[in-house]
C-alpha cells in the first residue's frame, strides 16, 4: 500500500486517519462483541447508543438550542431542497433565495416546483464569485424564510457573516458545517451532507426548529415531514446506520481536537497560507473576490487549461489528489476542510511554487 495522500478532494472528503482505523475494526467486531457494526440491528441496545451518542455530541460541539430537533435523514442534502419548501411552504406561499451558486439554483428549482421562490440577489454574471451583502438584496415581507448556501463548494466562496433579516434564516451549510462557531437561534433549519466535512456519505443532518414541525401541510407524504423523523428520533425506519456511526467518530476526533473553535482557527489559519500564496504571484489568479474567500474550498485558475491540466496530473504523482475543479468553472480546488492536514496545505504550496518557476 502506498503512503496515505493528500486528498484534496471536495466530498466525499479526507476523514482523520483515526476515525478510518477505529471504523475498520469496528465493521469487523464491533466493541470486542462479536458481531460487526454494520451487521447491528438499529434498534439493538448498542446501535441506540451509538445514534444518541451521534446525536448528543453534534449537540454539544454546535451549541444547538433545546428547542431545535437535529435529524439524521436519507437522500443527501439535495432531497432537503425539496423537502424543506415542502414542510414550509404551502401552495401560493414564498420564500426569498439567494443565488450564489450551483447548489443554490438546485434549490430555487425545487422550491418552485413546489410553490416560489423569490430570488433576491444572484452572482451568477460575475461566475459566481462572490456572496452579497447584506446591502445588496431585500428581503419581501411576504417570504417565510432567507435562504442561503453558507459556503459555495463549487466556486469557493463564504458568507462570513450571515445575513440579518427578521425573516428566518434556512441555508445549506453542507460544506462548512462545524468549521466555524455559528449561532443557530436565526435559523429554522440548517442542514449539511455529511460527506464534506462532517463524514461519509449516507446521512444529512438536519437542525430544524420544533414548531416547524406542525407546519407540513397534510398533502406532503410520510417519509417527505420532518415531524416523522422528529417524532422517532430519526428511526421511523432504518436509518444510515453505519454513517452515523461514523459521523459520531468524526465528532469525537473534533472534540478531542478543541472543539469547534479550535478548529476554526486551525480553518483559517490553513486558508490564509494558501490564499497568501495566490496572492504572492500573478502566475496563479484566485477565482473568489477577497472578502468572499472560501476557507473550505480554495479555487484558483493558472494562465491556460493546459498547464491547469498539467498541474493536476503533476500534483497527482506527487500524492496531492483530488485538485481538478468541478466541470462548470474547470481550474483547481483545493478543498481543505477539518480534517484536512496543515501538512498537506504546505506540500501544494511548495508544489505551487516549483510549478511555477518551471513554467511560469
Ligand atoms: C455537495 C453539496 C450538496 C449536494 O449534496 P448531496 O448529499 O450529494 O445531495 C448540496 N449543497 C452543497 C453546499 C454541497 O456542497
Amino acid at each position: 500500500m502506498p503512503d496515505r495522500i493528500y486528498n484534496f478532494s471536495p466530498g466525499p472528503a479526507t476523514l482523520p486517519q483515526e476515525v478510518l482505523a477505529q471504523a475498520a475494526k469496528d465493521i469487523v467486531n464491533f466493541n470486542d462483541k462479536g458481531i460487526g457494526l454494520i451487521e447491528l440491528s438499529h434498534r439493538s441496545k448498542e446501535f441506540m447508543a451509538v445514534a444518541e451518542e451521534t446525536e448528543a455530541l453534534l449537540r454539544e460541539l454546535l451549541n444547538v438550542p433545546d428547542n431545535y430537533k437535529v435529524l439524521f435523514l436519507q437522500g443527501g442534502a439535495s432531497t432537503q431542497f425539496a423537502m424543506i419548501p415542502m414542510n414550509l411552504l404551502g401552495p401560493g406561499k414564498k420564500a426569498t433565495y439567494l443565488n450564489t451558486g450551483t447548489w443554490a439554483k438546485k434549490a430555487i428549482k425545487e422550491a418552485n416546483i413546489i410553490a416560489n421562490a423569490d430570488v433576491a440577489y444572484s452572482s451568477e454574471d460575475s461566475s459566481f464569485n462572490h456572496v452579497p451583502d447584506q446591502s445588496d438584496y431585500t428581503v419581501d415581507p411576504e417570504s417565510e424564510y432567507l435562504y442561503f448556501v453558507s459556503n459555495n463548494t463549487i466556486y469557493g466562496t463564504q458568507f462570513h457573516s450571515f445575513p440579518e433579516t427578521d425573516k428566518m434564516l434556512v441555508s445549506d451549510m453542507s460544506s462548512d458545517i462545524l468549521s466555524r462557531r455559528i449561532d443557530i437561534k436565526p435559523f429554522g433549519i440548517i442542514f449539511a451532507g455529511a460527506q464534506k466535512n462532517m463524514g461519509p456519505a449516507g446521512a444529512t443532518v438536519v437542525i430544524i426548529r420544533e414548531d416547524l414541525l406542525d407546519r407540513t401541510p397534510d398533502s406532503i407524504p410520510t417519509m417527505l415531514r420532518y415531524k416523522t423523523h422528529a417524532d422517532k428520533g430519526s428511526m421511523f425506519n432504518t436509518p444510515p446506520c453505519f454513517a452515523i456511526y461514523a459521523i459520531g467518530l468524526v465528532l469525537k476526533w473534533l472534540k478531542k481536537m478543541g472543539g469547534v473553535s479550535a478548529l476554526e482557527e486551525m480553518n483559517r489559519e490553513k486558508a490564509a497560507l494558501l490564499y497568501q500564496a495566490i496572492d504572492a504571484t500573478d502566475f496563479i489568479k484566485g477565482h473568489a473576490q477577497e472578502n468572499s474567500r472560501s476557507m473550505m474550498n480554495i479555487t484558483f485558475n493558472l494562465p491556460s487549461p493546459e498547464l491547469e491540466a498539467q498541474f493536476i496530473q503533476e500534483g497527482l504523482a506527487k500524492g496531492l489528489d483530488g485538485l481538478k475543479g468541478h466541470r462548470s468553472i474547470g481550474g483547481i480546488r483545493a478543498s481543505i476542510y477539518n480534517a484536512f492536514p496543515r501538512q498537506g496545505v504546505l506540500d501544494l504550496i511548495g508544489f505551487m511554487q516549483e510549478f511555477e518557476q518551471k513554467n511560469g
